[in-house]
């Protein structure tokens, strides 16, 4: 079975490592590639076939692909590939003869294999590229092939709003790909403890690569700017035996924060603290692991206060940290300058796409 994992842009290396150590587990033949034909926020696996024995003792087929979404942190989507296809020039192709052609290679899968006619459907698109045509185009050209195949066997089930299975149809630059996606609407990122909104919270699977890059060790850990808690309650959730701190400047996101924390089930294992990231050693003495997405003065805030607040925040890092930093933010030139003059090294750099933007990520020591 192939399976196309769908993740954030720039963290496809440890979401592949994720799916590696999973499958691993299992002890079923696998390969994992990351970023197949170039595409970005992209993890193909191909797996073999995994067993379990259930209480009576009794062999049984397991789904890899529900074992990933229960268990992955990094992932967004888990889709079973049914097929995919190159098509040479359809960039340039017209929109009727480029949807003729994703209509004549759909026509000619075996689709009654992977949905029962009673079972309704819907298909959902997504195209990145240059081409004359878009992903509604794609979608409805998908969905009345499918709709016409299933015919043959009965009366299929068109839903849009709430389909028992949905194909995901992607066409990224001349490759076309159709699969059924296990993980449903909701990405795997949108967390379900997530009861406060916070207005620029941080994508969980992004929390979980920023807290990979930090690779605590069972030191304290705190997020300084921790906003609704996502990488505090993430940290929480994998198990995490450490002191795990969690500060915040407004009381609005702090009890956020704590509320979420408290639906997540680990309020108890994360110390809330009010306070200003600027002042840090007001509150602790030593930390060994500071992790955080940075106020980008985008959302929250005046952007004229950025470098400021970061050239006063890293002088109290300075202070307290004993280990390694990692920090997400769009403000290159004032965490780089913040964190040069406060003496710290950059271990590492990397660009990773978040709502809409590549974003600046270190590792500092
Ligand atoms: N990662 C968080 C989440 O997922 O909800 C979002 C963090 S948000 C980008 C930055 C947070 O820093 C905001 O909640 C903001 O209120 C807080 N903040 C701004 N200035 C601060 C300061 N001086 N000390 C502590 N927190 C501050």
């Amino acid at each position: 079975m192939r399976l196309l994992l769908t993740t954030s842009q720039g963290i496809e290396d440890l979401a592949r490592a994720e799916v590696e150590s999973l499958l691993s587990k299992l002890g079923v033949p696998f390969r994992v590639e990351e970023k197949p034909l170039g595409v970005e926020g992209r993890v193909l696996a191909e797996v073999g076939e995994a067993f379990y024995t259930d209480e009576k003792g009794r062999k049984r087929e397991l789904s890899v692909a529900t074992y990933l979404n229960e268990r992955s942190r990094l992932l967004h989507r888990v889709i079973v590939e049914m097929a995919s296809e190159g098509f040479e020039g359809i960039g340039e192709d017209e929109p009727e003869k480029a949807l003729r052609r994703i209509e004549g290679f759909v026509a000619s899968l075996p689709v009654e294999r992977f949905v029962k006619v009673s079972e309704s459907f819907a298909v959902r698109s997504f195209r990145k590229g240059e081409h004359k045509i878009t992903s509604v185009d794609i979608a409805k050209t998908v969905g009345k092939v499918i709709f016409e195949r299933l015919e043959r066997f009965g009366k299929p089930k068109v839903n849009l709003d709430h389909p028992s299975v949905i194909f995901r149809a992607e066409l990224i630059g001349e490759t076309f790909f159709l699969g059924i996606d296990t993980t449903g609407d909701s990405s795997l990122h949108k967390r379900p403890w997530r009861v406060y909104d916070h207005p620029a919270h941080l994508k969980a699977s992004i929390a979980n690569a920023l807290i990979e890059l930090a690779e605590p060790d069972g030191g304290s850990f705190i997020d300084p700017f921790c906003g609704s808690g996502t990488i505090p309650i993430e940290l929480a959730l994998r198990g995490y035996s450490g002191r795990i701190i969690c500060l915040e400047k407004y009381r609005k996101h702090l009890l956020g924060a704590e509320m979420n924390a408290l639906s997540a089930g680990v309020y108890d294992r994360i110390e809330f603290i009010l306070g200003d990231a600027t002042k840090l050693s007001e509150y602790v003495d030593r930390v060994d692991f500071a992790v955080s997405n940075l106020p980008y003065g985008l959302k929250i805030g005046r952007k004229s206060m950025i470098p400021k607040l970061y050239m006063d925040f890293f002088g109290e890092l300075a202070k307290v940290l004993e280990k390694r930093g990692v920090f997400i933010t769009t403000e290159k030139k004032a965490i780089e300058k913040a964190i040069e003059e406060n003496g710290f090294e950059i271990k590492h750099h990397r660009l990773i796409g978040h709502g809409g933007l590549m974003v600046h990520t270190y590792v500092i020591e």
